[in-house]
């Protein structure tokens, strides 16, 4: 029996999310979520989509799960109950979502103990991430020692970005000191989305320039040359770029001196607020697209407002690109809010005609999980709505890398 299943483990901050595929097919054969480790309220869903336990549907755990190994022990139990446990011969590899890769790491990469170490160095670089990949990994090698644990970056996909754009304009002997550049995030997404936009139009990835909007609770922009990225929105961490769920993205680094002069917050309290206290929820007071144009619906000023806002970023980034990649073949939404938010895409485009964009309203306006071309027949540039599929991309990588 050939080995062809790969569990992706997705370790947050206080929550791992986890999908066990079966690359034979590339079949999902199950899925959950462990969430709120540490706390009293801790639930595990765990949900087996193939075998006996199928049938059964959903399972839901309630009460403290104290820490990253604890709930991993309890997934790996739950999985073992639907004849699906991490002793099994037919498990070939656990694939990790590593947020940050630095330069170092560029390609999917094997973890021992000296990358093990190498990812934990990168956490200056990303505080609120790495810590909790570095968990996951130890806690899944002290599981199964056998098994090849392999590290997918979020940086990854980005490491091709050209120098000149990679670079911010600042001293270059204090940006190496502190390895200030721009990394870019979402990296499994925006490969994913490229490929499979180019899958759409009948066509390689060699074949198109994609320009692909990641538009989640976080959101970044990607231009896509040929399969190879060239740009990207995000940056040094994930806070620059396009507006988001509570991120700023795009604003004037003096906007930090003077809140710390002006207004006296101290770096911890700016870091905050420009994280998780801005972008639409700093503007209107909710981050969820579908609550904003609710209550913009309604007439709520602040909600149009931040909607406006988010929209006119997305405008600047799709312009830019074009210009950055000179011939767009399409323009791809992904994401809750870009597989979702119709009116955010109808926005966003309008008015672009100039550079080959118009949508036919109503194919976007249509719901589907699909990925799908909601363009006009007529338009030079293809619009694309396409579901991302981070855990696939992250077991396709992985299993091509343990089975090459
Ligand atoms: P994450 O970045 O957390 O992975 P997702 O890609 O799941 O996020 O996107 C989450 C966001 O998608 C939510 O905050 C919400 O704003 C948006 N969203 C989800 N469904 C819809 C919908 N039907 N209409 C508009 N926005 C939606």
């Amino acid at each position: 029996m050939t080995a062809s299943r790969v569990l992706v483990l997705n370790s947050g901050s206080s929550s791992v999310k986890y999908q066990l595929l079966d690359m034979a097919d590339r079949s999902r054969l199950a899925v959950g979520l462990v969430e709120r480790i540490g706390e009293e309220t801790s639930r595990l869903v765990h949900e087996p989509l193939t075998g006996p336990g199928a049938a059964g549907g959903r399972r839901e755990q309630l009460g403290p799960i104290a820490d990253h190994g604890a709930a991993l022990r309890a997934v790996a139990a739950e999985l073992a109950a639907d004849g699906l446990g991490l002793d099994s011969p037919e498990l070939a590899a656990v694939g990790h979502r590593v947020v940050h890769g630095g330069t170092k790491f560029t390609r999917p990469t094997v973890i021992d103990d000296t990358v093990l170490a190498e990812i934990r160095s990168l956490i200056p670089l990303a505080p609120l991430h790495n810590p909790a990949n570095v968990t996951g990994i130890e806690v899944a090698r002290e599981l199964r020692a056998d098994l090849p644990q392999v590290a997918v970056f979020d940086t990854a996909f980005h490491a091709t970005i050209p120098e000149y754009a990679a670079r911010y304009a600042i001293d270059a002997a204090t940006a190496d000191k502190y390895a200030i550049r721009r990394y870019g995030f979402h990296g499994t997404s925006h490969a994913y989305v490229s490929r499979a936009t180019a899958g759409l139009l009948g066509k390689a990835p060699e074949e198109v320039n994609v320009i692909v909007l990641h538009l989640g609770n976080g959101a970044s922009a990607s231009a896509v040359r040929g399969g190879v990225c060239v740009e990207t929105s995000m940056g040094l961490t994930p806070l620059e770029g396009l507006v988001m769920g509570t991120r700023s993205g795009d604003l004037d680094p003096a906007v930090v001196f003077h809140l710390a002069r002006v207004g006296g917050l101290s770096v911890d309290e700016i870091d905050s607020l420009l994280n998780k206290k801005s972008g639409l929820l700093g503007m209107c007071g909710d981050n969820d697209m579908r609550e904003v144009l609710r209550r913009a619906g309604e007439g709520d000023e602040a909600a149009a407002l931040a909607f406006a806002a988010y929209v006119h970023r997305l405008k600047k980034y799709i312009g830019a690109y074009s210009a950055v990649l000179g011939r767009v073949d399409a323009v791809a939404f992904t994401a809750g809010v870009g597989e979702n938010a119709h009116q955010v895409r109808e926005a966003a485009v309008d008015g672009l005609a100039e550079l080959g964009l118009a949508l036919d309203l109503e194919a976007n306006a249509a719901r589907s999980p699909e990925p799908r071309l909601v363009s006009a027949e007529y338009a030079r540039v293809a619009v694309a709505v396409v579901p991302t599929d981070e855990e696939l991309e992250i077991a396709t990588q992985a299993y091509a890398l343990v089975t090459q």
